[in-house]
């Protein structure tokens, strides 16, 4: 018999407590963002159903073609809203519309995109989250800014004085390896660059570290991982296409 939606759900959260135990780490500790691009608004229904409230997607204009189903369902308002967070780079001709459309922007790699994302909050009035996509392996695939750049310096000496972006983390996309042990130096690497920023930046408040995917979150919650992203796990395989 097929697993259910409600299947997946449950067992990808008893492999989080799993390695929450094993990790010492109380269990609310750990996020689970349910990474629902290529899928439909009728999975993203489905999976709400099972109480999941945190979403990612990739593209701004698949969400954007999601997002009336999922208003005209009720949950994107009320006492418990879902959230949707880009995951996805953001050309900053999208800029506009992501800050219009998603609870948070999680892929920050640049200066002028944060001008963008803070204006186009400002223009609606709101505040937006983000977090800082840092590129940890020298894949050149991999999108993200760099460590030790002087990009990411300016960018987090000015965002306290970007009223509109609230700044939660830092996230990062390890090159893929078929066994997860291979991508814990690149955990470990963000963790111990938030806790490094987190002493030199004391005005950025660096709280969350996005990281880990189906086949290596338990590895990414050993490393610290205060969200996971999940996706082929939960929702079944994807046509094969790039994050795009
Ligand atoms: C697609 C995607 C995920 C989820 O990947 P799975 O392997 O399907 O869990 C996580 N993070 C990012 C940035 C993605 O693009």
């Amino acid at each position: 018999m097929p697993m259910s939606l409600a299947d997946n759900i449950a067992r990808v959260q008893e492999q989080i407590a799993n390695a929450c135990r094993c990790a010492s780490r109380a269990p609310e500790s750990v996020q689970l963002m349910a990474v629902s691009k290529t899928h439909p608004a009728e999975a993203i229904l489905e999976a709400a159903a099972s109480g999941l409230r945190l979403f990612g997607e990739n593209r701004v204009q698949e969400f954007a073609g999601k997002r009336d189903a999922l208003a005209a369902a009720g949950l994107l308002a009320g006492s418990d809203p879902a959230r949707f967070h880009c995951i996805g780079p953001v050309q900053s001709n999208k800029a506009n519309r992501a800050a219009e459309i998603f609870d948070a922007v999680d892929t920050l790699d640049s200066l002028r995109l944060a001008q963008r994302l803070d204006q186009a909050a400002a223009a609606r009035g709101r505040t937006l989250a983000v977090n800082i996509e840092i590129k940890t392996s020298p894949e050149p695939a991999k999108h993200g800014i760099l460590p030790d750049s002087p990009e990411l310096a300016a960018l987090l000496e000015q965002l306290p004085d970007m009223q509109h972006l609230h700044v939660c983390g830092l996230m990062t996309v390890p090159p893929f390896a078929a066994n997860p042990e291979e991508a814990r130096p690149y955990f470990r690497r963000l963790r111990e660059l938030r806790d490094s920023l987190a002493a030199r930046c004391p005005r950025v408040r660096l709280e969350e570290l996005s990281m880990g995917m189906s086949h290596d979150f338990s590895v990414a919650i050993e490393e610290g991982a205060t969200v996971v992203r999940v996706g082929t796990a939960i929702f079944g395989s994807r046509p094969p296409v790039g994050r795009g």
